[in-house]
């Protein structure tokens, strides 16, 4: 197998797994990582029974997995629930990947403004009393939190993984550079904005944009699956 591509990044599907599939069976990867926006109808080891077993899967969470009751359930209920990789690193095919699900959310935190709330408990104190008990709403939970995010410095990793793009897409942030930088990261790949693209960011910091249902090499390399 080509060492490049024995990790490969998939761009949000939307519901069409297909290229990623295809992709898989073409090229044998150890592990598959999914960007996230996968508007699941169904659980998402149903969508990719054809390659679970075949390949490690593993995923972080887009803003459409927050748009819908259904839509979170089958990412997060689902039978690889437990390979989330958000606000932790993990190590897969012998490289450390750190995971950042979600979007920034001006309600929440939109950098570079200064965060609405400290923390998930700072913004539930704050809500009437009436709604004090209630869960917080999905989109909330889907938003990019300040203090999480700090906490992500404090670790290392050789790749970082993000729905929302760093600076090096103009509809990008900043922050996500600092936060590689912070990790001594090499790679960073996202998905989010249907782009395929290379940049850089910080200290030489390569960046990956991922397109919609395109599938990436560990190199950047846009793979061919006869779409
Ligand atoms: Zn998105």
């Amino acid at each position: 197998m080509n060492p490049q591509n024995k990790i490969l990044f998939a761009g949000d599907p939307h519901g069409d797994f297909k290229p990623l599939i295809a992709a898989v069976h073409k090229y044998k990867p150890e592990a598959v990582v999914l960007l996230g926006d996968y508007d699941l109808d169904m659980p998402l080891e149903i969508c990719l029974q054809d390659i679970v077993g075949l390949t490690e899967i593993w995923w972080i969470a887009g803003n459409h997995d927050f748009e819908t009751p259904s839509k979170h359930k089958n990412l997060f209920d689902s039978a690889l629930a437990d390979k989330g990789l958000h606000l932790k690193v993990t190590e897969i095919a012998g490289l450390k990947i750190a995971g950042l699900g979600g979007i920034f959310l001006g309600r929440v935190w939109y950098p570079p403004q200064q965060p609405k709330w400290k923390d998930k408990l700072h913004y539930l104190h704050n809500q009437p009393a009436n709604l004090r008990h209630a869960a917080m709403s999905l989109k909330y939970k889907g938003a990019i939190w300040h203090d999480e995010f700090e906490a992500l410095k404090a670790l290392k990793a050789d790749i970082l993984v993000t729905h929302e793009a760093p600076g090096s897409h103009r509809h990008g942030f900043d922050v996500i550079g600092e936060l590689a930088a912070a990790m001594g990261v090499k790679n960073i790949f996202h998905g989010h904005l249907h782009e395929n693209y290379a940049g850089t960011v910080k200290k030489n910091i390569r960046v990956f944009g991922v397109a919609d249902r395109a599938v990436a090499d560990l190199m950047g390399n846009t793979l061919r699956v006869g779409r």
